[in-house]
């Protein structure tokens, strides 16, 4: 059994290639250089086992996991991820356990150029606690407030395969085997859209990553914005695994855990923010015009009002007001 610092040594403690990190793990505190002009974006988030992972999920799945889930807030605020801090709370030191989550944790962070500057280590039931620090040039931050009627409603990617996926795991639906693997890594490894939030820069009015559900998430941005929005229910971006659910568009509505952005553009921009994202091999859709009148609206392609095919997902829909 090792030491609580053998443990930090061991798993945590990784020479950063950052100039900015002038003192690393090892210290009372981390000391951290930002660089001129440029403002820092803070966001920190809580993954407790059993309520935000299936208690089921692969330690290197949740150390992917638990820093993705931030970097996607980064992403959402245009910001370039630097630095983060890691508290970890743990039943006990498995070294199993430990080698997955750290790989997992670490390799997310190499792949992004951030560097784990500190953290805090504790026994106790199984929880994640991930801060992470961004830089964003000044006044050039993606807030959730600068949605304009007329702007159009685009999101990257596609929405819904990690709520299929989750309902795969827990049981809830079946799926080919291979199908539902592929879905459950979109819930078990989300791609934090960093490059498309830096792309976003300078062009986007608004912009949230989708955690909770399109349909939640929007209505942040409408709420922050003082606006409403149209969205058009047929053209959510769908993975073939979620087209051929029977429930497909409520899946995409309401189903949360997708980390795509959802942004806001004025249409004198829109043209370009498209170009951007797609040099860069990323996908995104327009599904909705943002309108002065509150509230949001679904319809189908032809325009009627949409009403939600089962009973289940219009609830879960309805929770989100
Ligand atoms: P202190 O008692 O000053 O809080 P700790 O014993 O908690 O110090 O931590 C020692 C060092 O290890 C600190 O630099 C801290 O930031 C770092 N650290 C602790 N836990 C982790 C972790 N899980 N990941 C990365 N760094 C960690
Ligand atoms: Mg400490």
């Amino acid at each position: 059994m090792h030491s609580e610092f053998e443990l930090i040594d061991r798993w945590f403690k990784r020479m950063s290639s950052r100039a900015d990190v002038l003192l690393g793990v090892g210290d009372d505190a981390a000391l951290l250089q930002v660089p001129p002009g440029q403002q820092l974006a803070v966001t920190v988030d809580t993954l407790v086992a059993g309520v935000h992972f299936p208690h089921e999920t692969d330690a290197v799945s949740i150390g992917h996991k638990s820093l993705a889930v931030n970097l996607s807030d980064l992403a959402a605020m245009g910001a370039e991820p630097a630095w983060v801090t890691l508290a970890l709370t743990l039943p006990q030191a498995d070294e199993d356990w430990l080698a997955g989550f750290s790989h997992g944790f670490l390799e997310l962070a190499e792949a992004c150029g951030v560097s784990l500057v500190g953290g805090d280590t504790t026994r106790g039931p199984l929880s994640i606690t991930v801060q992470a620090s961004g830089f964003v040039p000044d006044g050039l931050a993606l807030r959730r407030s600068g949605a304009r009627p007329g702007d159009a409603l685009c999101v990257t990617g596609s929405l819904g395969d990690a709520g299929l996926g989750l309902a795969w795991l827990l049981g809830e639906r079946t799926l080919p085997p291979k199908v539902g693997q592929a879905v459950r890594e979109r819930l078990d490894r989300p791609a934090p859209r960093v490059a498309a939030g830096l792309a976003l820069r300078g062009l986007a009015s608004a912009a949230i990553d989708v955690s909770d559900g399109l349909a939640a998430d929007l209505r942040h941005i409408l709420q922050a914005s003082g606006v409403g929005a149209t969205v058009d229910v047929d053209a959510l971006p769908l993975s073939e695994p979620v087209r051929t659910q029977s429930d497909a568009r409520e899946l995409a509505l309401a189903s949360g855990d997708d980390y795509e952005l959802l942004f806001a553009v004025a249409p004198a921009d829109e043209q370009e923010t498209v170009a951007r994202l797609q040099a860069q091999g990323l996908r995104c859709t327009r599904i909705g015009r943002v309108e002065a009148d509150p509230g949001l609206r679904l319809t189908n392609a032809d325009g009627s009002p949409y009403a939600a095919a089962t009973p289940r997902g219009y609830d879960h829909f309805q929770e989100s007001d």
